[in-house]
């Protein structure tokens, strides 16, 4: 399901069915209290994912004290640049769970969507990682494994138990 939020054209946001489909002459304790149905089986409520996918560029510098200056450059390669240079980032972001039955959702998307603006892209958007976020600029190499690593840290703390590792190109 596309976003049509004009206000944010560039992001998207899909609901996954429930993983487990379950027979129709099943009726879990979630459907029974939510729609009123009559309860045959006690099933647990259903697991859906939520997604986001958020876009950022930033500029980085990859050069390892531990190689020398040839073995950065034949390994980086453009990464090595002395100057830094930019990469654009597509972030995706899945959360899963069972469906709260009092709201219907697994997390709201819209604290979801203010966690990772704060949380992540006011950090690395339209900035040079290696300079501007602390996690890398103690020298950690800004490779996308690493900025994953980042990325999944810092939201794990907002959403442990939902947060599902993270896909990044
Ligand atoms: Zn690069």
């Amino acid at each position: 399901m596309s976003c049509t939020c004009k206000h944010t054209p560039h992001l998207q946001q899909s609901v996954r069915r429930p993983s487990s489909s379950l027979p129709n002459d099943h009726v879990t304790k979630y459907h029974a209290r939510t729609f009123g149905l009559p309860r045959r089986i006690c099933l647990p409520p259903p697991i859906a994912t939520i997604s986001r996918i958020e876009k950022f560029s930033s500029a980085h510098r990859l050069h390892s004290p531990h190689l020398t200056d040839e073995e950065n450059a034949q390994i980086f390669g453009k990464c090595n640049h002395v100057n830094f240079h930019g990469h654009n980032y597509t972030l995706q972001v899945d959360v899963r769970g069972p469906i709260d039955p009092r709201t219907g959702m697994v997390v709201n998307i819209t604290d979801l969507k203010k966690c990772i603006q704060d949380s992540v892209m006011s950090l690395v958007d339209h900035r040079n990682l290696d300079l501007d976020v602390p996690y890398f600029a103690q020298g950690i190499p800004s490779t996308t494994e690493n900025l994953a690593v980042f990325v999944y840290r810092t939201l794990a703390k907002h959403y442990r138990n939902t947060l599902v590792p993270l896909a990044m190109d």
